[in-house]
Parts: structure tokens; sequence; C-alpha cells
């Protein structure tokens, strides 16, 4: 039996401004006060996971326990098929850039171009497990995935991360050209968020 969701404040675990701005607008309609784990000033937990959803977890509860608040954690990733499913829960750790030891997706972009090299594959999925975790240490968790295919060069400035070389099956636009609510629709998070919301928190309407 899930657990439903009645609390009115939810910490986002999470110190990504991207992910907590998006999380943020799934969360809107559900009259839910959020705050980030950043703004709290929270330590980021080491994510030594092997899946997504043992990520998600252990960052939701270490926030939960931290904060005495229900906290959610999203972990995600792009998983490549020509290279096995990389960088995957990586996704992340991929994209430091050794020249300056920052994230640098510009440079993780074209890390992935040359790392397919000619490959005739190019389909991706964007992947994302979302936790929600309670101070008592009880969780619930629900992945989402996305199908599509990586184009070179990327489009598009909108999005974060490695929005704009991703072409979402069906789709004319990458993720990195579409509006919010145009990737909101259809979304790994938005998968994910979808399961949790018909779980925990359809009572809220
Ligand atoms: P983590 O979940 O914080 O470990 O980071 C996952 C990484 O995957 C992020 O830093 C992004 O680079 C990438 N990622 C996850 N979701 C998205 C997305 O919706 N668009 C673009 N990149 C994403």
């Amino acid at each position: 039996m899930r657990r439903a969701f009645d609390p009115d404040r939810l910490v986002i675990a999470s110190h990504n401004g991207g992910k907590v701005r998006e999380i943020a607008e799934l969360l809107a309609p559900f009259g839910i006060a959020v705050v980030s784990a950043g703004d709290l000033g929270l330590p980021e937990p080491v994510e030594d996971g092997a899946s997504f959803i043992a990520n998600a977890e252990l960052k939701a509860a270490a926030a939960a326990s931290a904060s005495g608040l229900p906290a959610l954690a999203d972990d995600s990733g792009l998983a490549v098929t020509a290279l096995g499913g990389e960088p995957g829960i990586h996704s992340a750790r991929y994209a430091e850039n050794p020249a300056t030891g920052e994230r640098d997706f510009a440079w993780a972009m074209q890390r992935l171009q040359i790392d397919l090299g000619d490959a005739a594959d190019r389909s991706a999925e964007f992947v994302s497990a979302l936790t929600l975790a309670w101070p008592d240490g009880h969780c619930e968790s629900f992945e989402g995935r996305v199908r599509g295919t990586l184009v070179w060069p990327p489009r598009g400035s909108r999005g974060f991360g490695y929005d704009a070389m991703f072409l979402p099956d069906g789709h004319a636009r990458t993720f990195g050209e579409m509006a919010p609510d145009a990737k909101h629709a259809i979304s790994h998070r938005a998968v994910a968020f979808r399961l949790l919301i018909d779980s925990c928190f359809a009572a809220r309407g």
C-alpha cells in the first residue's frame, strides 16, 4: 500500500538549480510550499548507489532525516544505447571538464559526439527516478523514461544539461528548443511525476 502525502511543506533534495526549478513547477498545482536542500544548506550525500532509484532514495532519505521534513529527490541521466547505457547514473560526472574541474555541458555534448563516433544507432533515453522520503525513513519511488535520438550539432538554449542534443521520438524540437510546458508534458521527470502524483498526491487534487 502506497503512503499518501499530507504535509504542506516539502524539501527538494537537490542542489541543481535547473532540476529544482522543474520540480517546483511540476509541484505548483498541489499547493505545497517547497524549499531546496541547497537553500537549507544541507550537505550533498555521496551518490554511490548502483541504480537511479538507489541514488534517488539515498538523496531523499538524507534530506528528510537532516531537515525533519518530507523530501523529494530525483536521480536522472541520459542512457545512450551505443555506449551500453552510459553515461547513465554517471551523467553529472561525465560532464566535468578536466581542464576546468567544472560541469560544462557544451563540452559534455561534444564528448558524447566524440564517444558516439560513427555509430549508426544514435538512440538514447532520459531516465528519472523520483523518491519521496519521510523523516521516519519510509520511501516511495517511481521511474520514468523518454526515448529519443541524439542530434548534432546541439539545438536550442532552453532547458539544461543534455537537453539541446536530445530529440524526443515523434517530435521536431529538441528538449533545448521546447518551451518548458512542452517538455513537462513528455519528459522522463514528468512520467515519473505522474506515477508519484497518482500514488501519493491523489487526494490533494
Ligand atoms: P543527478 O541526477 O543530479 O545525478 O544528475 C543527472 C545529470 O543528468 C544532470 O546533471 C544532467 O546533466 C542530466 N539530466 C538529467 N535530467 C536532465 C534533463 O531533463 N535534461 C538534460 N539533462 C538532464
